[in-house]
């Protein structure tokens, strides 16, 4: 199974129905799960058998679209959370507790930046932003000694940036701790993280897995490759025996390859619950198993309408990392050579009312919170999901007041070059 392309995994990795079995993934829609006896039920709360008791912590229908999503990363483990946010909260609590740091990269999506900066904050962890284009001396001069991991996004939404996992990951490793990244923008389709260094993947499938708007969802994706047990002190949560499940210790009962999924599901969805709906899990599959399809109609749209962009006058700057130029095509084309996503972003000339004016005038392009789907889309982050942040850090986050964001869907290309020109005017 490993050796399929990413594209056969797209639509036959995760379920594989034995003779007679359902050929679609069945939605286990119950709660609970039955035993015969108590000892039987006993072995699941000791972590002894694998199985489910209780849809809070894990369901069937979840995990086999989990597992899909960890094979096209490559990872050795996976699991659903209820929405991207929950991912990242995860992704992050699972190893960092208060009087912990984590050093993010700057340019992040802005429910991310808002979790980490405000609410995680509160909770007792600290957060250093860099650049993501920060000198590896700058990096360096980020971590301390209660550092716990490195948090990037590959592309960043809605800035477009695109993050050095080589950069990162080696500062990370050199410091003992893991290097997290949001893969959300690319999908595995067109960047696989793990390749380059990273250690752990998260997602809002939300965004193209799922693709058609339906379904809000997360996952996170372990590569089995970071070697808790050679830094106990930093990671007592994996490294020390749990209390909460009789005296378990992650990294040494599951390995690198199962501890941080294990745990992050034994603990954190048995007492936050952000788990996603096994019908939302069955909708998202449905997503996956045409990601690659759509993912190259996505990014030829977006190819499209940035070269349009690039010699429009009423476009002051233009974002899109697969257009030669652009200042991240370098690096780019060499963790994603074959594409990026499908999310163009522009400075609309004269300013903020330009801005909405020109989205005003958009017949294809709807105005929404959201990116990623078969319909054109388009934001104002500056009035919508940045609105929070103050001018210096919208800066930092690499949004301007005139910036928008322009998320092609799935439709005609010169339909769609045709309701920009038209809106531009
Ligand atoms: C949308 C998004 C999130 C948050 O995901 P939800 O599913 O909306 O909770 C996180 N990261 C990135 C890159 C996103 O685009």
């Amino acid at each position: 199974m490993d050796k399929w392309n990413i594209e056969t995994k797209c639509v036959q990795s995760g379920y594989r129905p034995m003779n007679g079995e359902p050929r679609e993934v069945p939605i286990y829609q119950s709660t609970t799960f039955k035993y015969d006896t108590s000892a039987d039920m006993a072995k699941l709360f000791d972590l002894e058998a694998s199985g489910y008791f209780y849809t809070r912590l894990q369901n069937p229908t979840n995990d086999l679209v989990a597992a899909k999503i960890a094979a096209m990363e490559g990872g050795t483990a996976g699991m659903l959370t209820s929405s991207g946010q929950a991912a990242n909260f995860f992704a992050i609590f699972n190893i960092a507790n208060a009087g912990d740091h984590i050093i993010s990269s700057s340019s992040i999506y802005g429910g991310t930046f808002n979790l980490f900066n405000v609410t995680m904050r509160k909770m007792g962890i600290e957060f250093t932003f860099v650049s993501p284009d920060c000198t590896e001396e700058e990096l360096e001069a980020a971590f301390r000694p209660n550092t716990k991991a490195v948090f990037g996004e590959s592309i960043a939404n809605p800035a477009l940036t695109v993050i050095d996992f080589e950069k990162f990951a080696s500062a990370a490793h050199a410091h003992g701790v893991p290097f997290i990244v949001d893969n959300t923008f690319p999908t595995p389709v067109n960047c696989r993280p793990f390749e380059f260094g990273v250690d752990i993947i998260t997602h809002s499938t939300t965004k193209y897995m799922d693709g058609h708007g339906s379904a809000v969802g997360g996952a996170i994706v372990d590569s089995g490759r970071f070697d808790w047990m050679a830094h106990v002190d930093k990671f007592p949560g994996l490294t020390t025996p749990d209390d909460s499940y009789h005296g378990i210790t992650y990294a040494e009962k599951f390995g690198k390859e199962g501890a941080f999924i294990t745990k992050a599901t034994a603990q954190l969805m048995r007492d936050f619950g952000s788990i996603q709906a096994p019908q939302n899990a069955y909708y998202l599959n449905l997503g996956l198993e045409s990601l690659h399809v759509r993912m190259k109609q996505h990014c030829a749209n977006a190819m499209a309408l940035a070269q349009f962009l690039k010699e429009s006058p009423k476009a002051e700057f233009m974002n899109y990392p697969s257009l030669p130029g652009d200042k991240y095509y370098d690096v780019a084309m060499k963790y994603m050579p074959n594409g990026s996503c499908g999310v163009v972003s522009f400075g609309v000339r004269g300013g903020r009312a330009a801005a909405e004016e020109f989205m005003k005038k958009l017949r294809i392009f709807a105005i929404e919170t959201h990116v990623a789907d078969a319909r054109s889309c388009c934001l104002h982050p500056a009035s919508s999901t940045h609105r929070q942040l103050t001018d210096e850090e919208l800066e930092a986050c690499g949004v301007a007041g005139n910036l928008v964001r322009m998320s092609c869907g799935l439709e005609n290309t010169e339909d769609l070059i045709a309701d920009v020109a038209n809106a531009l005017g």
